[in-house]
């Protein structure tokens, strides 16, 4: 049940900041209502996290990234260079309140606290995508697959079953079925025989994020609004016309209201209005190989993810008819979103990669790529109004921005169009 507000001012032109995932999920829902939209990006659509990321829409594994286990990796993210967590030595004082506050949350009482908070986020992901889905090219679409959870160490399964039983506990019916090492090598030949269990996750979906948000920006221009590359934005100033953007180097442009959505970079404007929850890069790192379906040995059929090496493997669907290729990424390093791609840490993928996926030829690889995941201190994404008239922020989506940010655009649009706050985004407040 929605909670009702005061109404909402009328709403006929929106600026919104940043063409991710977010941003244009936001863009599309607002014109759903009828509003014109101007979505500006510093660089281009897809230019941040949305681009290299894994693609996958999987409510039943959007879980809090805070957890009690996270603690163990901490001290080797600060002594193993390879480890998965990253987190480089240099002194950042503003890192460590971040890091010391974030390890505060990894408990089990706030790990219930936020998966309830994320619960209702999981139940309307696929509803969310589906409206997208339907106005987007087939080849786009997001699409049904099972995912598989692969371990070298077959008792390590049993820290998965029991967060699996910890979600439902909290109301997702998270559908998980054992496989045998057979059956899953039927679907992905060419991973190691070194696995000794496979959980399969069901109802679950991925995309080609890069091709899904650059056809999101394509359905957006098609329904009239305007997505700008190159267009910074500086600040935002309030007057008697609305909220006038300064960009870099342009005219500056008024609109009724404004949308943060700036990903990992979301504090810079927004700090400023309120928002003050702390939020910092987590990058993480990722490459493609070929994949040669005329050799059955080399194929990845299904999505796999490696939860003790911390790798994730994605076939790519490729919308152009350009070769299947399928896409390898990890990592979490806390460094700022501009600093410079550490080719080590591709190399630290490529190590955890290379004994579990023996058919691909990761030598061959192309696509390195770094994105930031805007991970916040308390988990949990930020959206709504911020505490000036008519600026709005939308982001904070940690690990699960390309499975949440339709959804919670959905809801952030009912938000400004009518006033009413549907509960699930109360947790999320953006001022809180
Ligand atoms: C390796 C990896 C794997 C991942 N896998 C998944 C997954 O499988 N499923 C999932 O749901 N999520 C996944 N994620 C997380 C997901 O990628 C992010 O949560 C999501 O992309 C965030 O989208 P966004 O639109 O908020 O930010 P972004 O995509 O980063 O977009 C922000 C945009 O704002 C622009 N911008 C910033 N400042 C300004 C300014 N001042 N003026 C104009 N423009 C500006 C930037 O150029 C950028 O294009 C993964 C992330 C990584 C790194």
């Amino acid at each position: 049940m929605s909670v009702p507000t005061q109404p909402a001012e009328p709403i006929r032109h929106v600026v919104i900041v940043g063409a991710g995932m977010v941003g244009l999920s936001t863009a599309w829902f607002l014109q759903e209502q009828g509003v014109d939209v101007t979505v500006l990006d510093r660089s281009g659509v897809a230019a941040g996290s949305s681009w290299g990321n894994a693609g996958w829409i999987t409510p039943a594994m959007a879980i809090p990234l805070a957890e009690p286990a996270v603690l163990k990796h901490g001290w080797k993210a600060l002594t193993d260079p390879s480890a998965p967590l990253h987190i480089p030595a240099a002194v950042d004082p503003e890192l460590w309140t971040f890091l010391t506050k974030f390890a505060a949350t990894c408990t089990p009482a706030q790990w219930r606290r936020t998966m309830s908070a994320l619960t209702p986020l999981n139940h309307d992901a696929l509803a969310a995508f589906d409206l997208l889905d339907a106005n987007l090219p087939a080849a786009v679409r997001s699409r049904q697959v099972p995912i598989h959870a692969a371990f070298t160490d077959a008792a390590a399964r049993h820290a998965l079953l029991e967060e699996f039983d910890q979600v439902r506990a909290v109301g997702y019916p998270v559908e998980s079925t054992p496989v045998s090492a057979e059956e899953f090598r039927a679907v992905a030949p060419a991973v190691s025989n070194q696995v000794e269990a496979v959980i399969r996750i069901e109802g679950q979906r991925t995309i080609n994020p890069g091709q899904y948000v650059a056809a999101l920006a394509a359905q957006v221009r098609d329904r009239g609004g305007e997505v700008r590359s190159g267009a910074e934005v500086r600040r935002l100033r309030h007057g008697p016309g609305g909220v006038a953007v300064d960009i870099a180097g342009t005219a500056p442009i008024t609109a009724d209201a404004v949308v943060l959505a700036t990903g990992a970079w979301l504090p810079e404007l927004a700090k400023a209005y309120g928002v003050r929850t702390r939020l910092r890069a987590g990058r993480g790192y990722s490459f493609s190989v070929e994949q040669h379906e005329g050799d059955a040995v080399k194929m990845i059929g299904s999505p796999v993810y490696f939860p003790q090496q911390r790798v994730v493997c994605s076939p790519l669907q490729d919308q152009d008819g350009g070769a299947p290729r399928v896409r390898i990424g990890g990592t979490m390093e806390f460094r700022k979103p501009d600093a410079a791609f550490a080719p080590a840490r591709i190399d630290a993928i490529v190590r955890a990669a290379e004994p579990l996926l023996p058919g691909l030829d990761l030598l061959s690889r192309t696509d390195e790529w770094v994105g930031s995941r805007p991970i916040t201190v308390d988990g949990l994404p930020l959206v709504g109004p911020t505490n000036a008239p008519r600026v709005w922020a939308h982001g904070g989506h940690g690990m699960w921005g390309m499975c949440h940010g339709p959804v919670t655009a959905q809801m952030l649009v009912q938000q400004m169009m009518t006033g009413t706050v549907a509960p699930a985004l109360k947790p999320l407040a953006a001022t809180r």
